[in-house]
């Protein structure tokens, strides 16, 4: 099921070694497969039989014999709900302008990622980047014209951010971050300078820009290393990495700065 992402599974109930019941648990149980729906087949027509399938967490129940007919009605049915629950999950899961995590998803991102960093004993880093001069290039090119770049910006990023375990959210306005689960110091600062690179190598022309005559971003890098997590939670890496941001945006902008969580 990991390997294909199905939209819906056929469980029988009985099977050899390991129930439907047991393997429809383990499917809820498992965050990455727990939205997938489950439908029952099963050979006894019990109430008993369809309380327990329904209790594991399946969505409907069909007995032996199958009937074509019944069986792909219901499938569609399933289909269709899960397909309307796909796309209110990504509507509330994603920026509309960009495409990106949006905050609120984020957040959840990054409580996983420092859990499972703070397990492993492993290092996390999180840049957040802001676009220099934004509110006078929206003076200059309005509103829509922002926007465009704000898009930009943001398919840039996601370029940077390379390994699958990365990922790129928008915090609001102007406002990016990138999380690096696994990812040290050097790392970090590796990514950031690989951002800045590559936004100003974009050239996309902002005449009122005070810095450059591009849009440009700053960098602010924030690291926690495996044995600090505990001192330390997701909103102090936060913290660090806006600090370092305006660390950046004072040292002259169209740069990154760091700060490591001691
Ligand atoms: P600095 O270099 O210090 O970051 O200056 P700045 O002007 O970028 O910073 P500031 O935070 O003062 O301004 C951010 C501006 O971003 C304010 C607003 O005009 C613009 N903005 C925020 N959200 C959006 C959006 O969704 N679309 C567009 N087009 N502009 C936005
Ligand atoms: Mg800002
Ligand atoms: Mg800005």
């Amino acid at each position: 099921m990991r390997e294909s992402a199905p939209d819906l599974v056929l469980l029988d109930a009985e099977m050899p070694g390991m129930s439907g019941y047991e393997v429809c648990e383990a499917i809820r149980a498992d965050a990455t497969l727990a939205d997938i729906p489950v439908i029952f087949v099963t050979g006894h027509g019990e109430t008993d039989a369809e309380v327990r399938g329904l209790e594991a967490g399946a969505v409907d129940f069909i007995t032996k014999p199958v009937n074509e007919a019944l069986l792909l009605a219901r499938v569609r049915t399933q289909l269709r709900l899960k397909s309307m629950a796909d796309e209110l999950r990504s509507m509330a899961t994603t920026d509309g302008l960009t495409g990106l995590a949006n905050r609120r998803y984020f957040d959840e991102l990054m409580r996983r990622e420092w859990q499972r960093c703070a397990r492993t004993g492993s290092s996390i880093a999180l840049l957040m980047a802001d676009i220099d001069h934004f509110k006078r290039y929206n003076d200059s090119y309005g509103h829509p014209g922002g926007d465009a770049c704000l898009q930009a910006v943001a398919k840039t990023l996601t370029l940077v951010a390379r390994r699958p375990a990365d990922r790129v959210g928008r915090l609001g306005g102007e406002e990016f971050v990138v999380l690096l689960p696994d990812t040290d110091v050097a790392g970090g600062q590796e990514v950031a300078e690989h951002a800045v690179k590559l936004i100003q190598a974009l050239a996309l022309p902002h005449v009122a820009s005070l810095t450059a005559e591009h849009v440009t971003i700053s960098v602010g890098v924030a690291v926690c290393t495996g044995q600090d997590m505990a001192r330390h939670d997701p909103q102090s890496l936060y913290s660090a990495a806006d600090h370092a941001l305006y660390a950046a945006k004072a040292q002259g902008r169209n740069r990154w700065a760091a700060e490591v969580m001691g």
